[in-house]
């Protein structure tokens, strides 16, 4: 039976870690690290994981703002606030809610987020950083995988690594984490041939495709490391991952559950970049 890696537990240790060095930095500073949010539309989905954020900030005694604009909202009133907020000295990340309204350009306006608030790191000056390994922020659900493995004593050194999902949010930096870290990698997607032979061959799995339970037990070495970064609904309705979590769990070594594994990493490693942007800031300002 595989260890079950918690992510409430780890979260909840790293958010202490963050409260604790935020206090620290605001003795020192006079500095309270600052995120906006800007949601746009009535998405319920997004509405939740907004709220999410602000109470993730007060847990670890940040500044927050959020933002809740109407779904017509145009380009130019949204772009218009990212400026605003780009100067304002005491916000420090800013977090522009996906998915946006079909009428607003999503790349335009993560383009206009200045680099240095981007706390997501879906800048493509951020993406280039994280490809040549210099880097302030790392998007926040690969950092948060990579939390785990650092905290379940895993190195991938020399491992090989299997990337199931190919997407610039999860899949891309994560295969890039990876590599960082010394892993052989691999990365699959919906057009590679014979996957289960990959898979298999695979010492860590990181499955990313949003397909309930598609991973099967016959697809994973035994002794495997399994995360699974999936957020899906079954057949009854209920959270699940991109693997078949009861099957996978006699195979592997260890495993990320879902719900409770990557989800509540990822919001912890926002608080981080948060708190890294205002470390940031400071530095920049002597
Ligand atoms: P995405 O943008 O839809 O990308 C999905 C990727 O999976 C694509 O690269 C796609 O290949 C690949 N794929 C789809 N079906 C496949 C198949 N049958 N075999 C192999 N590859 C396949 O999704 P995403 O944003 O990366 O998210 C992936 C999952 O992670 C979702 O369930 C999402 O909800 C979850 N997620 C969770 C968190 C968290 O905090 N826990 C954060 C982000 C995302 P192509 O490129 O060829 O189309």
């Amino acid at each position: 039976m595989a260890v079950i890696m918690d992510g409430k537990a780890l979260s909840a240790k790293i958010r202490e870690q963050i409260k604790s060095e935020s206090a620290e930095f605001a003795k020192e500073t006079g500095i309270t690290p600052g995120l906006a949010v800007i949601l746009v539309g009535d998405d319920n989905a997004s509405k939740i994981y907004v709220r999410n954020k602000e109470k993730a900030c007060a847990e670890v005694g940040f500044k927050s703002e959020m933002y809740l604009l109407e779904e017509n909202t145009t380009e130019e009133e949204l772009l218009s606030l990212v400026h605003k907020l780009n100067e304002r000295d005491d916000i420090h990340g800013i977090l522009v809610q996906s998915p946006l309204p079909k009428h607003l350009d999503e790349a335009l306006v993560i383009n206009n987020i200045s680099p240095e608030k981007d706390v997501d790191a879906f800048h493509p000056v951020n993406v280039g950083k994280i490809m040549i390994g210099d880097y302030s922020f790392l998007p926040c659900t690969p950092a948060g995988v990579m939390e785990f493995l650092k905290e379940y004593g895993i190195d991938p050194t020399g491992k090989r690594c299997v990337v199931v999902g190919r997407s610039n949010i999860v899949g891309k930096p994560m295969a890039m984490l990876m590599l960082h870290a010394n892993a052989t990698v691999t990365v699959c997607h919906s057009k590679t041939r014979d996957l289960a032979d990959i898979t298999r061959q695979a010492d860590i799995i990181v499955m990313a495709i949003g397909k309930a339970e598609f991973l099967k037990a016959d697809m994973v070495k035994e002794g495997a490391v399994l995360i699974d970064v999936g957020m899906n609904r079954n057949a009854d309705g209920k959270l699940t991952g991109d693997a078949a979590f009861e099957e996978c769990e006699k195979k592997a070594s260890f495993i990320t559950p879902v719900p409770g594994g990557v989800g509540p990493m990822t919001i912890t490693m926002l608080m981080k970049n948060t708190l890294t942007a205002a470390k940031n800031f400071y530095k920049k300002k002597g």
